[in-house]
């Protein structure tokens, strides 16, 4: 998976209560199901694959804050082939995974360009403030002279 990738994995799981988890669930719909202590949804990378999550103290624990659901532990979908592994925290996917030597490596240089180029804007910026301060300074030198 590459970080543009996953950037664009990035998102937001809604919560809704149900007495029955539906047979037909829509993808970003976390289902509750206070009285059946389960949840389901949608595997969040997109697959289609009902992740069902038995609810219960030594099951997955559901919170509620503002609306927003958090499960935990994570959801490691192991058993469905796209193998994904996130949390749903605040109503929002996190996802974990692990980088590869070459995507470490490429994030790496990713990381390089930005700061060099951040370096060059600043020694640019810096070059035209010293020729305006030198134009300024020397003004002032011949007007003293
Ligand atoms: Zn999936």
């Amino acid at each position: 998976m590459t970080l543009e990738m996953w950037e664009k994995m990035k998102s937001n799981i809604q919560l809704e209560h149900t007495e029955y988890i539906p047979k037909e669930l829509c993808s970003g719909i976390l289902y509750v199901s206070q009285r059946f202590q389960v949840a389901a949804h949608l595997c969040a990378c997109g697959c289609k694959s009902k992740v069902v999550t038995p609810l219960g103290d030594c099951e997955w624990e559901f919170t509620e804050k503002n609306g927003k659901p958090t499960l935990s532990p994570s959801i490691g979908n192991w058993q469905i082939p796209c193998r994904s592994h996130y949390w749903i925290t605040n109503g929002e996917i996190i996802w974990s995974y692990s980088w590869t030597e070459e995507q470490v490596e490429k994030g790496r240089l990713k990381e390089k360009e930005i700061r060099e180029s951040y370096f060059n804007s600043k020694i640019q910026k810096k070059s035209v403030f010293k020729r305006i301060f030198e134009w300024v300074t020397n003004r002032i030198k011949q007007f003293r002279t």
